[in-house]
């Protein structure tokens, strides 16, 4: 695979700066995160546990700064209501929010050894390198199929590929199942592997049937072992469960958004590919809640023209993977994405990912297909980005309806409901549900609440089908279960009736975007990586100053005492400055200090020599285009400080500064 990585030139170069000269080389890429550790498997010492990872000094600054800037763009931007709520969470509340009963895959075994597998992880791996055997079979090169077949690409790992040619329907059989593979349910699966004869890869063993597996680890809350609890497998509860408090805080009006950063939790089945699938993660999480029957939003104009490459549901369910380039504005206008808030939230998304440096060439939003969605939720798009191991989701939007706050107001019985004073009175005719409240308890049970609640949170339109329906003698409703119960007319009755109302009273919708860090993190890597077109060993990480974890290099060009000291003054008044900057005095040549700040993504280097101590200047290095600027050592370190901020780029550096072209005179 070829760096994507682009040809850019500076403009005080006169050379451009090839990035692509060098095949994107995952094995030195990942020699490098270890040596500079960047990240490495949690207990090594100990022999090490899959999917959990320790970030070393130079990969938790690059998270901190990504989560600081994702803080600015999010919740300091957009006025969030910020929280941290804990990581341990009470049972009783995510067996109400589904979790405890759904929040699980589907896994099967090897027959004869135990091994264990994800269930549509195993029969894509199965069925992608049947494909790349068919394609090995018919001498089609590799590299002609990469940019078809990036999706399916991913968790090819340990799968042997026999070269056998296939008939040309079971080819496009296969292509349609992987382009749909995230919408099987586990009985479908197990269909799957039976059909295509689907073996454990390693072995040739048969497979058992999938069964599922809840994701969650279980914990006891104090010393008596009574109270359940469990590590969240998202944020997003917590935030819930402090609706009532947030609305109050927000003075009762919605539209508003909470924002919380923290840690998650999930035994994933088969943890693999480094940090994208792991079990222990940093996710950063908003939840907006929105009236049901306004989705509008208002700063929708800011991201309306923002360019969007979508992967719609419709086009997936015919087993394709086609991207059409639409704009924000265009796709909610055509209703492909569901409502403004959404679509603002797409939009900004999109900011951000490129704003930290992501590829917007590798970056798309997928929509889920509807078995792919949770039941409740109505709409949902990931922000899927490529890297060496294919297309990754990385952030989830999803409109999770009224879904959340309404479970959670009847298993708990507080309203988690706004309010809206009415300006003038109305008078409206409803239809209002009367029940048999003694029989329509003893036939629902602890589902009646929950049926009423739905009930209640109607539009008319839809209560009147249901009565339309009971004309018939019994009339089936979906709960927020996603399960459709059978009324009968002797339980539940629906009028109209005249009403003069003085407030609205509403649940609010939230939409959710879902941001997982290590994820970003990794992407970020592997979209700045490359190698300088004289020497491959020469690698560069093209990071951001924004995200970079140090921003500046100051060396000495020799081991002088007074240059060293003027270094540790440099450095100190960087500090002042808050510039997260390294001093390097060490006894190695300029060019390897260079070198091995330019793997860490340092985006500047100041240079001290002879001349420094006579006229009191300064050079400044570029990282990239490795050209320099020289000047008065204060004034460089204010171009430092203007360039970290963000406030001048590089041209803006060469108006402040002069052209340095090679060595200090020396008078
Ligand atoms: P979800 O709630 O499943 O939509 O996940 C939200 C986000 O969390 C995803 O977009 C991922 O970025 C991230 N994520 C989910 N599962 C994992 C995992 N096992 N390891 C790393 N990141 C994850």
């Amino acid at each position: 695979m070829t760096s994507h990585a682009s040809v850019s030139q500076p403009s005080t170069l006169a050379q451009p700066i090839n990035k692509s000269a060098h095949a994107f080389d995952k094995v030195m890429l990942d020699a490098m995160l270890a040596r500079r550790f960047f990240f490495a498997p949690a207990f090594e010492i100990y022999g090490g546990v899959a999917g959990l990872y320790d970030y070393g000094p130079t990969g938790s600054a690059l998270q901190a700064n990504i989560l600081d800037a994702w803080r600015k763009h999010y919740i300091i931007e957009e006025d969030m209501l910020e929280l941290d709520t804990t990581i341990m969470t009470l049972s009783d509340v995510l067996k109400t929010s589904g979790h405890v009963d759904k929040f699980a895959d589907w896994m099967c075994k090897d027959v004869q050894t135990g091994e264990i597998f994800r269930a549509d992880h195993l029969v894509e791996a199965v069925l992608e390198a049947r494909l790349k055997g068919d394609k090995e079979a018919r001498g089609v090169k590799e590299e002609v199929e990469v940019e078809e077949d990036d999706k399916k690409k991913k968790r090819k790992k340990n799968v042997k590929t026999v070269a056998v040619k296939l008939d040309d329907e079971v080819v496009a059989e296969y292509e349609s199942l992987l382009a749909q593979i995230d919408n099987y349910t586990g009985p479908e699966l197990g269909e799957l592997i039976r059909k295509h004869k689907i073996v454990n890869p390693s072995t040739g063993n048969e497979m058992t049937e999938p069964v599922e597996f809840n994701l969650m680890f279980e914990s006891n809350i104090g010393p008596t072992g009574q109270i359940k609890g469990y590590l969240r497998p998202e944020t997003a509860q917590g935030h819930f469960v402090n609706f009532a408090r947030l609305l109050e805080f927000n003075n009762g009006r919605v539209p508003f958004a909470s924002a919380q950063i923290g840690r998650s939790f999930r035994n994933e089945i088969a943890p693999r590919q480094g940090l994208l699938r792991v079990r222990e993660f940093t996710m950063a999480e908003i939840e907006h809640y929105v009236d049901p029957l306004d989705k509008r939003h208002a700063r929708f104009a800011e991201v309306k023209d923002v360019k969007l490459a979508l992967l719609p549901k419709n086009v997936q369910s015919e087993g394709k993977t086609d991207i059409t380039h639409m704009s924000v504005g265009e796709a909610v206008a055509q209703k492909i994405i569901d409502n403004e808030t959404l679509g603002y939230f797409l939009g900004r998304t999109q900011l951000f990912l490129i704003k930290i440096g992501i590829d917007p060439e590798r970056l798309r939003c997928r929509q889920h297909m509807a078995n792919e969605m949770a039941h409740y939720a109505a709409d949902c798009w990931d922000f899927e980005i490529q890297s060496s191991y294919g297309w990754i989701e990385c952030v989830g939007c999803a409109d999770r309806s009224a879904y959340d706050l309404t479970v959670h107001s009847v298993r708990t019985k507080q309203p988690l409901r706004v309010q809206v004073k009415l300006d003038q009175p109305r008078v409206v005719e409803k239809l209002e549900c009367t029940f048999d409240a003694k029989a329509f308890g003893m036939k629902f049970k602890k589902e009646a609440g929950m049926l009423k609640e739905t009930l209640a949170g109607m539009d008319r339109d839809r209560l009147q089908c249901v009565k339309d329906e009971l004309e018939t003698g019994v009339a089936s409703v979906k709960g927020t279960d996603g399960k459709s119960y059978e009324i009968s007319s002797e339980l539940l009755k629906i009028e109209p009736v005249t009403v003069t109302e003085h407030v609205r009273e509403f649940t609010p919708n939230v939409i959710e975007p879902s941001f997982g860090i290590g994820r970003i993190l990794y992407s970020l890597l592997e979209h700045s990586y490359w190698a300088r077109e004289a020497d491959k060993a020469r690698v560069v990480l093209s990071l951001p100053s924004l995200v970079a974890p140090i921003k500046c290099l100051i060396v000495t060009i020799s081991q002088d005492s007074q240059l060293r000291t003027l270094i540790h003054d440099i450095s100190h008044k960087m500090r002042k400055l808050g510039i997260a900057s390294r001093v390097d005095d060490s006894s190695a040549s300029i060019g390897k200090k260079y070198a091995r700040n330019d793997e860490l993504g340092t985006p500047f280097g100041c240079t001290v020599d002879f001349a420094s101590l006579q006229k009191g200047t300064m050079t400044l290095r570029e990282r990239d285009s490795t050209s320099q600027l020289i000047g008065p050592i204060d004034t460089v370190i204010d171009v430092v400080d203007r360039l970290v901020k963000g406030t001048i780029d590089w041209q803006g550096a060469t108006e402040v500064l002069e052209t340095y072209s090679g060595v200090q005179d020396v008078e």
